[in-house]
């Protein structure tokens, strides 16, 4: 088995105090495949420094898995991170052109900081090894690469979605993007939608040669090729956290302060993409159509905070907050609160007892580009007496999760709707499609996922030398 070497924006140390809490679906993913392969994770190490020295800070865990890290600068940060990479990049592939931001200067930050992980990566890159880069922060990094004359298996996997054509040339210089996307031997995504936007984009934009079938990419002399792998949990892993006294205290936690009503929750960043003003409205418009049920339940929503230092995650925040306490103060008596917002996250032990504990497991994202949450939902719940999995359509999991109830997000009464159903859902039926979704979580999961990636990049033909 060859070494992997994996590339991602933020390394995230296993075992790491800290690292635990709000941690994101892609680093939990990133430990198991290192794990299994061996090799090295490279990435930013989230630290700041007044200037980039380009030292690189290598550490081995507990667990086995070595990583080596770079600091940034505060222009680094600003420009690439907060700027590119969360203003421009992550807006426009959520379908959010109204929030995406086109500076000069993000972009060429972007392009610096491209540049500074491949001179450091450089050489830490063995003869044999094959480089797995990860997600929108570094999309040009491959030809970077390449032009240090790495002649490696290189792949690329997109955590988040591809937008349609039309919203994706309002970037300037999206061909220079693409292009040099279209150095890497394979380019993962998600699911089939954004895997066509995708190849869409390639054949009418660029001119390539596309084969919608084989996701084959010609252009300019090279092949690269571009395929769906929708990412699973660490099904194992995550199964034996609800195995702890934590996650049984954080379960019994919830129901003794819900008693007999039915909880719902919602476990969600605190981001634009999540829908979580709308999916309050869905919330106020259940309880505006069914008064009689507000005391039947009562609704979690467990936000982390996120990416604080935007303009735009400040406002989502402050909707938010107005838009539970305008609920709250109208329809709380004494002894009822009907929604409960926190504003701070969870250790996976205490998830899995919270998820366990919730009836129905509300996932509304406007757009996103798979959802863990849906899936872990899923996980925790109790064959014998299995809570509601409510859905949105329009997250990548939908398309695996077809059993859940899938809702349009945008549309308060789908949503109220879909609440009642579930409150009302006899055991027979939450079982029938409990048992289906299982099924997709527990074999589709996070091993299958580095596998099929990895062993497709590791036959792909070695296309790329120059
Ligand atoms: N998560 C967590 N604690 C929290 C909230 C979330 O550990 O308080 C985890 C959650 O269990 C899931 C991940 O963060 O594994 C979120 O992944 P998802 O794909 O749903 O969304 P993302 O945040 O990556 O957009």
């Amino acid at each position: 088995m060859t070494r992997l070497v994996v590339i991602s924006n933020r390394v995230a140390v296993p075992k790491a105090r800290g690292a635990a809490g709000a941690q994101g679906g892609l680093a939990g993913a990133l430990n198991s495949a290192l794990r299994k392969h061996g090799g090295i994770w490279f990435g930013w190490s989230g630290q700041e420094v007044d200037e980039y020295s380009g030292d690189i800070h290598v550490q081995r865990s507990a667990d086995g898995v070595t990583t080596a890290t770079i600091d940034l600068e505060p222009q680094d940060i600003e420009e690439y991170y907060n700027g590119y990479a969360n203003s421009t990049l992550w807006p426009l592939f959520h379908y959010r052109i109204d929030l995406t931001e086109y500076e000069r200067e993000f972009g060429r930050g972007y392009e610096r900081v491209n540049e500074r992980f491949a001179d450091s990566v450089l050489p830490l890159i063995e003869k044999n090894d094959t480089v797995w880069v990860h997600d929108y922060h570094l999309m040009p990094l491959g030809e970077r690469l390449r032009a240090r004359g790495v002649n490696n298996q290189i792949g690329f996997f997109l955590h988040i979605p591809w937008p349609p054509t039309r919203l994706f040339v309002s970037l300037p210089y999206h061909e220079r993007l693409v292009r040099s996307m279209l150095h890497y031997d394979l380019i993962g995504f998600q699911n089939d939608e954004w895997l066509e936007s995708f190849l869409h984009y390639c054949r009418k934009e660029l001119g390539a040669e596309v084969n919608d079938k084989t996701g084959e990419i010609r252009l300019d002399g090279r092949t690269s090729r571009a395929k769906s792998y929708p990412i699973g949990i660490d099904y194992d892993h995550f199964m034996a956290k609800g195995d702890t006294g934590k996650a049984r205290q954080a379960q019994q936690r919830l129901m003794s302060s819900t008693r007999h009503r039915v909880a719902m929750i919602g476990v969600d960043r605190l981001d634009y993409s999540k829908g979580l003003p709308e999916r309050i409205d869905g919330i106020g418009r259940f309880f505006d159509t069914y008064p009689d049920q507000v005391r039947d339940l009562v609704y979690i929503q467990i936000a982390p905070p996120s990416r604080e230092d935007i303009g735009s995650y400040q406002d989502i925040r402050a909707t938010l907050e107005q838009k539970t306490g305008q609920i709250n103060g109208a329809r709380s008596e004494v002894d009822v609160v009907p929604i409960r917002y926190v504003n701070k996250g969870y250790s996976q032990e205490e998830l899995f007892g919270f998820y366990r504990a919730a009836k129905i497991g509300l996932v509304t994202p406007l757009r996103d580009g798979m959802n863990l949450v849906a899936k872990e939902y899923v996980a925790a719940q109790d064959p014998e007496d299995p809570g509601v999995l409510v859905l949105s359509r329009f997250a990548g999991a939908a398309q695996q999760l077809q059993d859940a109830l899938l809702v349009n997000p945008h549309s308060p009464d789908d949503v109220s709707h879909n609440i009642n159903r579930a409150l009302h859902m006899p055991l027979a039926e939450r079982k029938e499609r409990w048992e289906k979704l299982i099924v997709t979580v527990r074999e589709d999961n996070v091993l299958r996922w580095t596998d099929n990636f990895i062993s497709d990049l590791q036959s792909a033909e070695m296309t790329q030398q120059a």
